[in-house]
């Protein structure tokens, strides 16, 4: 489908639609400083929960960016279930294809130093842990006719990993994948991956390469390219982004924002990116509005809170 845009590349609402298959979570933050040591109490100064794991944050993100969008995954029987899901709906994420099982759904307990912004993360993927491949496949072969497009990230199993792979490959749909968190992977996956975009970090840990500049960023970018990849984006945070693909090496300048909390960076990036592939914006295009994305989700506090709308992008990108 060809989307509408202006000069800044805008998608209209819905002009693109992508699935995403990943992990839902709730992050349960506490900040205090100084954080107790082990054995320690301490007193904080906040507390929320709001929906967090990678796969819900891309979906919102595709979600903000104007592509119709639809999560499959699993919550638990609980509580936090119902805040997660009522989280994807408010930003109109269709959650049919979220399965209920029994037990709890994924937590993030996330503790922030106030004083020094440092913080420590403990993940319990729980329900994240029970989706299965049968699952999955069953939900892309539903989506095929409709959204080309598909998200995944490592928060699940690498067997839901692999499954997505596959029917991508079978249905002829676009995956693209954040290999976050990082893990080695069977190498059939690869074959049905059309775009990976690891960050330095995790292209490091995947390929052996150690990334600090742009030629280091293609080389690592090249043993995915060997593998099947059609694309591949190296993010680098606020060094900006290298891209390598069939027609060459780009180095694309990160945009000058001031951080405040780069939690979700990356997810804001990719949802953007799969919105606008799927609403077949250029591939230039595409890249600055995911890179505009992903900067001003430095600039506000928190995970899926700080993910900004397409309104937000044009704004942002119009007359820049
Ligand atoms: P991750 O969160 O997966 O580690 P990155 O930190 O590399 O991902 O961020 C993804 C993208 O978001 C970057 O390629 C860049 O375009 C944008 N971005 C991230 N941090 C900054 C920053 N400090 N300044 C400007 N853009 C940023």
């Amino acid at each position: 489908m060809v989307a509408t845009t202006s000069g800044t590349g805008r998608a209209a609402p819905g002009s693109g639609a992508v699935v995403v298959v990943g992990s839902i979570s709730v992050d349960l933050t506490v900040t205090a400083s100084p954080l107790p040591r082990p054995g320690e109490t301490v007193v904080g100064t906040r507390f929320s929960t709001v929906l967090g794991g990678k796969g819900a944050n891309q979906a919102v993100a595709a979600a903000r960016a104007g592509a119709s969008t639809t999560m499959v995954g699993a919550v638990g029987r609980d509580t936090f279930a119902t805040l997660a899901l009522d989280g994807l709906r408010h930003d109109h994420v269709d959650v049919a294809w979220v399965e209920a099982v029994d037990g709890a759904t994924g937590v993030a307990h996330i503790r922030v130093d106030t004083h020094t912004g440092e913080n420590d993360i403990v993940i319990v993927p729980e329900a994240n842990a029970a989706v299965t491949p049968t699952h999955v496949e069953q939900a892309l072969t539903a989506a095929a006719p409709t959204a080309p497009v598909v998200l995944l990230q490592l928060e699940t199993t690498t067997e839901v990993a692999l499954a997505t792979a596959r029917a991508c490959a079978d249905l002829g749909l676009r995956l693209v994948l954040d290999p976050a968190p990082a893990s080695p992977l069977p190498e059939e996956i690869w074959r049905g991956v059309w775009l990976a975009c690891p960050n330095e970090t995790e292209a490091e840990v995947l390929t052996g390469t150690r990334v600090t500049d742009v030629r280091s960023a293609e080389r690592a970018a090249r043993w995915f390219l060997e593998r099947g990849v059609r694309q591949v984006v190296v993010t680098r945070g606020g060094r900006g982004t290298v891209v390598v693909g069939p027609s060459g090496t780009t180095d694309i300048p990160a945009f000058g924002v001031s951080p405040v909390d780069t939690t979700a960076a990356g997810d804001a990036f990719a949802g953007a990116l799969g919105a606008a592939v799927a609403a077949g914006l250029a591939w230039p295009v595409a890249l600055r509005r995911a890179a505009a994305a992903g900067a001003l989700a430095t600039t506000k506090h928190g995970a899926s809170p700080s993910i900004p709308t397409a309104a937000e992008v044009d704004t942002y990108l119009t007359g820049r």
